[in-house]
């Protein structure tokens, strides 16, 4: 068996090109697709810094913004040793998809420092910081490129980019600058557990309409979540305030499995005194992947990408999977959930949560103005069900007229592949590149 692709950009591609057949009209489309593939920039910067022990290191930073067709660049930036162009391209790249889906007024774009956080101290980590910031200069602004927190970076991180940029651009409104900012810093209520919250709505939109299979109801749901971060501790929170059965947890240590379900609470203590979530008394240990392959109803991985491969997708015993974290199931491994019958919801519907919010809080920083957090969770909820709904009703129109599809495709690409039954996946990325391609039909090529 051939080994499995596992370069993060190509994974992006495939997933879009399994999108394209159902993005109409085909004239003239071939060359439009590859331009809305294409990153439009990437910028690789040079980072050094004056270690504590006083040795210079010059870590590797990447900015890519993949497209600005409907506003500016918007994606987090990351700090993580498997930082990598094609990651950052990747991670772009579904920006792009979600703001669209998402309906806000946004392109994509994301940016990484190669480096390993847990071995840097706080002010190695605001120096890196600084140094990124200050050399993506003006490609970052207000109504450009506009950062957030992403893996092993968060609103204290943000402080920092906010500081950096105001010093190079004085006596102007730099708020809009980057979102996910401490709250005294113009950072918007709702926004650290966005990401999780509106992976909450989409989820309880699609139980509602039936989209889940078989699932439901939410009281008892047994959820297995990877990853106890900003994404994953919020989702595991949320889905047990909810009802659901929380039997499994794991952080990059490891995890904890206890079938009758995990006292949240003592995990959430246990990992904030020991830094990690494994040994917690009273329950079993579980290897870092293993988190995935538990009996359970709903799993969530909220770490890492490539977390369901080939190699593990046939072990996967949840019969629902929400996306949190970006990029965690490689597409082969998405066809053998899909063929089990595994509803997978895909991360740029299910994890655009964040980025919702964090346009809500460039636009309260616009407007100087400051919401409440109910009016954030209202606005989070209907922007979370539209997407939602679009991603439903694309998928019903799809599969409605899968035949036609199937035959325009066959007549324009003879010696392509036929077009596989669409999912949930297939759909939402139809939906985005629809919006996408309408944006640049309309706006025309330059010049
Ligand atoms: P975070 O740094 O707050 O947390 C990451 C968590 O993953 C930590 O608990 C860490 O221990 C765990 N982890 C790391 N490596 C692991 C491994 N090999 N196995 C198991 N767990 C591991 O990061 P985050 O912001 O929660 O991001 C998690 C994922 O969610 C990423 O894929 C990120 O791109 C995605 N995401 C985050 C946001 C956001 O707003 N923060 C938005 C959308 C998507």
């Amino acid at each position: 068996m051939p080994t499995e692709d596992l370069d993060l950009h190509h994974m992006a591609q495939t997933q879009f090109d399994r999108a394209v057949p159902f993005v109409h009209p085909l004239d003239g489309w071939r060359g439009v697709a590859e331009w809305l593939f294409i990153p439009e920039q990437t910028i690789r910067v040079s980072i050094p810094v004056v270690l504590d022990d006083g040795y210079v290191h010059t870590f590797i930073g990447y900015r890519v913004l993949h497209s600005n067709v409907r506003g500016p660049g918007k994606g987090g930036f990351r700090f993580h040793p498997q930082v990598d162009e094609s990651e950052v391209k990747a991670l772009a790249t579904w920006m792009t998809w979600k703001t669209a889906l998402a309906d806000i007024p946004f392109g994509g774009a994301k940016g990484g420092v190669a480096c390993d956080p847990k071995k840097l101290s706080e002010r190695e980590k605001r120096q890196i910081t600084r140094r990124y910031i200050a050399s993506l200069g003006d490609n970052l602004g207000p109504h450009t490129d506009i950062p957030a927190p992403d893996l092993y970076t968060d609103a204290q991180t943000m402080a920092w980019v906010y500081d950096t940029y105001s010093m190079m651009h004085p006596g102007q409104n730099n708020l809009p600058t980057v979102t996910g900012k401490p709250l005294d810093l113009g950072g918007s209520e709702g926004r650290a557990a966005a990401t999780a919250q509106g992976l909450f709505y989409v989820f309880e939109r699609l139980l509602s309409v039936g989209a889940l299979g078989e699932l439901g109801p939410m009281e008892g749901l047994e959820t297995s979540v990877q990853g106890f971060g900003s994404a994953g501790r919020n989702a595991a929170r949320i889905f047990a305030a909810a009802g659901a059965r929380i039997v499994a947890v794991s952080d990059s240590r490891g995890g904890v499995h206890d079938p009758d379900g995990l006292d949240l609470a003592e995990v959430e203590a246990h990992k904030d005194k020991t830094g990690s979530v494994v040994d917690l008394p009273g329950t079993a240990p579980l290897g870092p992947k293993k988190v995935l392959e538990v009996p359970c109803d709903v799993l969530i991985p909220a770490a890492l990408e490539l977390q369901i491969t080939t190699d593990n997708a046939a072990r996967v015993q949840a019969r629902v999977v929400v996306e949190a974290a970006n990029g965690p199931i490689t597409p082969e491994a998405d066809d053998i959930l899909t063929e089990r019958g595994v509803v997978v919801v895909p991360d740029i519907l299910s994890a655009s949560g964040g980025v919702v919010v964090s346009y809500f809080e460039w636009v309260q920083n616009l407007a100087n103005e400051h919401w409440p957090e109910a009016e954030v969770q209202e606005r989070l909820k209907e922007k979370m069900t539209q997407a939602a709904d679009s991603v439903t009703a694309a998928l019903a129109e799809m599969a409605d007229r899968l035949d036609d599809y199937r035959a325009d495709w066959s007549e324009a690409r003879p010696q392509a592949p036929p077009i596989p039954r669409p999912t949930l996946r297939t759909a939402a990325h139809a939906a985005a590149v629809r919006r996408c391609r309408s944006a640049v039909e309309q706006r025309g090529v330059w010049p």
